[in-house]
């Protein structure tokens, strides 16, 4: 695996590869790499000739500043992981290297979609979410870029994100991998103790509530009841519990067979907050 930390060397070895006919698969990721990341590159090689993968901490994407600042960062780990799965290529910069000029002063017309949820919550995330996937893009200029559900929200603002910016990349989409006692994996997981860990996994529990009785319990009462089992289960707070169409992430009221729904939750743990969601 070749390690990048610069735009103008990766830009080199990309420029010369895009005048092969190879195709290219992108995994981004903020690091303190899990299974669940390794699933994304495993894909990107399976639909890809060249795998890259990079690791940045996007610092306009977190709200909340303790929040960047505890983020778990275990970069010589990762790099080992990364070898293992055979990537090609990682992009390791710094933030002079993303935002070379400070902080990008667009704003994205990303919608409705950033206010709710993930977006009501967390102001200003899904712009800087947008700041840095644009810029990735237009340095990579992938043939594939590849996301996990676990972030639903987040792969429908790439979405759109995409269509604002003309990205000709394609977005793959990955399911969630959890581990066997249901809870998602996710890099925050490294700051629950393992008490912690397994308390975590009543979200998807909650969650499997929810589906089981989407047909038969009015959505306000089944999100009350997930919101007491999270807060049974020891979850100190519940930002939302949410049954949505999974089309826009406009409320339901009731279930309609047939329509995709999905069912999104976050909240906080020992000071964690964590999110998973399930489609149905
Ligand atoms: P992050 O490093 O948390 O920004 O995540 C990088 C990518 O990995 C995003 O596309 C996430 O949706 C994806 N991801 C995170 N957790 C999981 C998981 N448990 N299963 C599959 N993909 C995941």
């Amino acid at each position: 695996m070749i390690i990048l930390k610069n735009v103008a060397d990766l830009d080199k070895i990309l420029s010369s590869l895009r005048e092969t006919s190879k195709t290219t698969g992108f995994v981004p990721t903020m690091g303190a790499l899990h299974e669940g990341h390794l699933s994304l590159i495993k894909r990107a090689k399976q639909i890809a000739d060249i795998c890259i993968c990079s690791i940045f901490v996007n610092p306009t994407q977190f709200n909340d500043p303790e929040d960047f600042n505890k983020y778990p960062v275990t970069t010589e780990k990762d790099i080992e992981l990364l070898t293992k799965e055979q990537v090609d290529y990682l992009f390791l910069p710094d933030v002079d290297q993303i935002y070379p000029s400070g902080t990008p002063s667009r704003h994205y017309e990303l919608g409705k979609i950033e206010e709710v949820l993930e977006g009501a919550h967390r102001p200003g995330h899904f712009q800087g979410v947008a700041q840095v996937l644009d810029r990735l893009l237009s340095i990579i200029q992938p043939t594939f870029i590849v996301m996990g559900q676990k972030d639903f929200q987040q792969i429908m603002v790439v979405r759109r994100l995409m269509t604002l910016i003309n990205s000709p990349s394609k977005l793959i989409t990955a399911e969630t991998l959890r581990t066997s006692t249901g809870l998602a994996q996710s890099s925050r997981n490294a700051r629950l103790t393992a008490d912690q860990q397994l308390q975590a996994t009543a979200i998807h529990k909650a969650l499997q509530f929810g589906k089981a009785h989407i047909q038969d319990t009015a959505i306000a009462t089944l999100e009350r009841q997930m919101t007491e089992q999270l807060i049974t289960a020891g979850f100190e707070s519940v930002d939302y519990v949410a049954f949505c169409r999974a089309s826009d992430l406009s409320p339901i009221t009731q279930y309609t067979p047939g329509e995709t729904t999905v069912i999104l939750v976050a909240a906080f743990l020992g000071g964690v907050r964590l999110i998973d969601n399930m489609v149905i």
